[in-house]
């Protein structure tokens, strides 16, 4: 980002005011949105799903013009269809239920999260808890199971997005390395467009990974692809740092390949609370994951609400998005570690933090609620998936 393109942190929200604005004068919304009532009907609850909103592919006219879909209101895609982005509720923005590495990377069982029972278990603890969506991160590198994830949202109730795109270097050299940008900007079209393997389940992000403090050529070939695949979809990307290091050269390279940072959501913040790094990440208008929660071997989590809080104070409070990221079983009570924080820990604990640190209830909602549903809706051709910001209250 050259600093020109920097928002100042006392502008930002007067910037994505001034786009609500602008786009609520735009005469041409209400049409759109009577246009798009007509011919779209929303599913409301996972277990209903409703095909009429399916995105249509249109033909392309050649093959320099890429597929895109066409639509005039934001969307979000769940396993089990399309959805209202103020549908989502409380929603996690980075989690594994089920998923395992391969066997070759680790042996190590805790990271073999392969019972739908225990996930099951876990989901009704967030849907007890007041959560609704949950952000499922494994990619097909990392034994994503997508028609797993649709079992689990049918029994469950609770909405689950799932990803295409592919996890760190490690997992995912083995594949990406015969393939070209083209080729692997195809299959994450298709998985978002089409359906994962013969599931006919779309992905609802795309995922992108760099390792530590470097974003390998390998890496750079899936950015690009998800980059690629964004253009073609509208599917918002959401990556993996390690250790939270290399945000910025991400939303430079994104952003070189003509990516809207407001479609990016940089994961894995937390493992590095610099509070002028994050100004500088925010500032670039991406949004930014607070999803270690829980996680003390890293930071405490009153470290972690602090700088959510700065961050807050700044004028980024609607860049943040909080999550748990709990890929092992003894992270969970549902494998029976009852001491464990499982899902339920950031609604029973962690907004009580917020609230020490001096969040507000509106505040904290932003985190869980409206966020979510600006980050995870797909970019709407010819508007702004910030105008439709829905404005819900925790229950
Ligand atoms: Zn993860």
């Amino acid at each position: 980002m050259s600093s020109s393109q920097s928002l100042e942190p006392a502008r930002a929200v007067d910037n994505v005011r001034a786009a609500d604005t602008t786009h609520a004068a735009d005469t041409t919304h209400a049409a759109d949105t009577a246009n798009a009532a007509d011919n779209v009907r929303v599913q409301r609850k996972p277990g209903h799903v409703d095909r009429s909103r399916a995105i249509k592919t249109p033909h392309p006219v050649d093959d320099s013009e890429p597929a895109r879909p066409s639509r005039t209101i934001p969307i979000v895609q769940t396993v089990l269809g399309l959805l209202d982005p103020s549908d989502l509720g409380v929603c996690y923005g980075h989690e594994h239920l089920l998923g395992a590495p391969p066997l070759d990377v680790s042996d190590n069982p805790d990271f073999v999260l392969d019972d739908e029972e225990a996930a099951a278990d876990e989901l009704l603890r967030f849907r007890r808890a007041g959560g609704s969506t949950v952000v499922e991160m494994s990619t097909a590198d990392y034994g994503r199971d997508a028609a797993g994830l649709r079992r689990l949202s049918r029994r469950t109730g609770v909405h689950v997005i799932c990803a295409t795109g592919y996890n760190k270097d490690v997992f995912s050299a083995r594949i990406v390395e015969g393939a070209s940008v083209d080729v692997l900007a195809n299959r994450f079209t298709a998985e978002i467009l089409e359906g994962i393997d013969d599931t006919g389940i779309r992905a609802g992000l795309v995922k992108a990974s760099s390792t530590l403090d470097q974003i390998s050529p390998l890496a750079a070939r899936v950015f690009r692809a998800a980059a690629a695949a964004h253009h073609r979809t509208g599917a918002p990307i959401s990556t993996h740092t390690e250790a939270g290091t290399m945000a910025l050269e991400q939303a430079r390279l994104l952003a070189a390949e003509g990516v809207d940072l407001r479609h990016l959501i940089i994961g894995h913040m937390d493992r590095k609370l610099d509070r002028e790094y994050h100004l500088d990440v925010v500032s670039t208008g991406c949004f930014v994951g607070f999803d270690q929660i829980s996680k003390t071997k890293y930071y405490t989590d009153i470290q972690r609400a602090e700088t959510i809080a700065c961050l807050v104070d700044r004028g980024f409070g609607r860049q943040i998005l909080l999550g748990g990221d709990l890929a092992r079983r003894s992270y969970w009570p549902g494998y029976g570690f009852t001491d464990a924080p499982g899902l339920e820990y950031i609604l029973r604990h962690f907004v009580g933090l917020l609230r020490d640190v001096g969040l507000s209830a509106g505040q904290t909602d932003d985190l869980l609620v409206n966020n979510p549903a600006r980050a995870f809706a797909f970019r709407v051709d010819g508007g702004d998936v910030l105008a439709s910001q829905p404005r819900r209250q925790l229950g």
